[in-house]
């Protein structure tokens, strides 16, 4: 069987989700949108019921998933619903949905429910990219308020820069939303993964943690004792000694200065590891220090094994995980760990742990 492989380290997961509920207080949503980042959702979402507070997805087939798989915790929708159709079924399914435009309000106000549904208002507090402005805000909660469809409203912003510890932007948005919602009752939800690590004063009710539940620390400074998830790996499936002079691979980017002993690994871009990585990008072999030399290809790559006699055929390379941090691949491909781990695809997926 080819030996390419994400592990999938549930004992990690529930390790990070409880330090996120511990750092922020209150209760907090695990962001499982895209497949829980590339990690499995459905295995995901299991292995934290017995501690989630509930979750978070991007739209309405994420969620039918996770209830169809048996979760029956809360679950938000964060983009809310786009149509009729679909508030229905989030009414029948027990969903939560945010609401950030107006044309969802319509949707409620005209729909035929046999209950109330508890809403998640999105304040626009500087990021412009969806909810309500200012005074627009106040509006928004009297009309669902008003429709008599709707049960409680928490209030909810999304931060553009939490990640920029020395950046204003942050405190400014805090700022626009407590003012937006001064007036409002009702809980409130502002943490993303890097509010929750990094700004205390946006702590509310509820955290929405995303990438830390998968261990890849979205703070410059890192060091909170995040656990990564998920490790990527492959093996040595064949190796050659090039001489000085020779090119390897495609567009000859790598050209040997040294007798140099290269490793083919069963990993390409197909995989979901980045075809953009220079040489020189870290990985391990056998748990030792190596680097990729040459282009990386649709199904293969290339290690240097020159300084690794004992390496050979058989041989582990991590390419992230617990020896190779996701974020210096992210740094190496000038994207971000959130990329790098939604793309994982072909890969073989073996999951361990998460028993209570
Ligand atoms: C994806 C998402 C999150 C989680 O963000 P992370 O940076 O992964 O913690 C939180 N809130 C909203 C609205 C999101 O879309």
């Amino acid at each position: 069987m080819r030996p390419a492989l994400a592990r999938i380290d549930l004992d990690a997961l529930r390790h990070n989700y409880r330090l996120a509920r511990q750092r922020h207080g209150g209760r907090a949503l695990a962001v499982v949108k895209a497949n829980a980042y590339g990690h499995g959702a459905v295995r995901c979402a299991w292995a934290l019921a017995d501690q989630a507070d509930g979750y978070a997805v991007a739209f309405l087939d994420e969620a039918l998933e996770l209830r169809a798989a048996g979760i029956t915790q809360p679950i938000l929708l964060l983009e809310g619903v786009f149509d009729a159709a679909e508030l229905a079924a989030v009414a029948e399914q027990g969903l939560w949905q945010v609401v950030h435009h107006e044309d969802q309000i319509r949707m409620l106000e005209a729909a035929p429910l046999a209950a109330a549904l508890p809403v998640w208002l999105k304040v626009n507090s500087g990021m412009n990219r969806a909810g309500f402005v200012g005074p627009a805000v106040a509006q928004a909660w009297q009309r669902l308020q008003a429709s008599g469809k709707v049960s409680d409203i928490t209030l909810m912003t999304h931060f553009a820069r939490a990640d920029e510890p020395q950046v204003i932007s942050t405190a400014e948005q805090l700022a626009e939303f407590d003012a937006a919602t001064r007036e409002l009752p009702g809980p409130r939800s502002l943490a993303n993964s890097a509010a929750v690590l990094g700004w205390p004063d946006a702590h509310r009710d509820w955290a929405r943690p995303g990438i830390l539940l998968y261990g890849a620390d979205p703070m410059p400074a890192e060091g909170n004792g995040l656990r990564p998830v998920m490790t990527l790996e492959s093996a040595v499936i064949a190796v050659r000694e090039i001489p000085p002079g020779s090119p390897l691979g495609y567009g000859a980017r790598f050209v040997a200065e040294q007798p140099t002993r290269v490793g083919l690994v069963a990993m390409g871009y197909a995989d979901g590891y980045p075809r953009t990585v220079p040489d020189g990008t870290p990985l391990t072999v056998d748990g030792q220090p190596s680097r990729l030399i040459g282009r990386v290809s649709m199904d293969m790559l290339t290690v240097d094994l020159t300084h690794l006699p004992a390496a050979g055929i058989g041989s582990r390379v991590e390419l992230w995980g617990k020896e190779v941090p996701v974020n210096r691949i992210a740094a190496a491909a000038n994207t971000i760990s959130y990329e790098l781990l939604c793309n994982v695809k072909r890969v073989g997926v073996r999951y361990e742990g998460g028993e209570a």
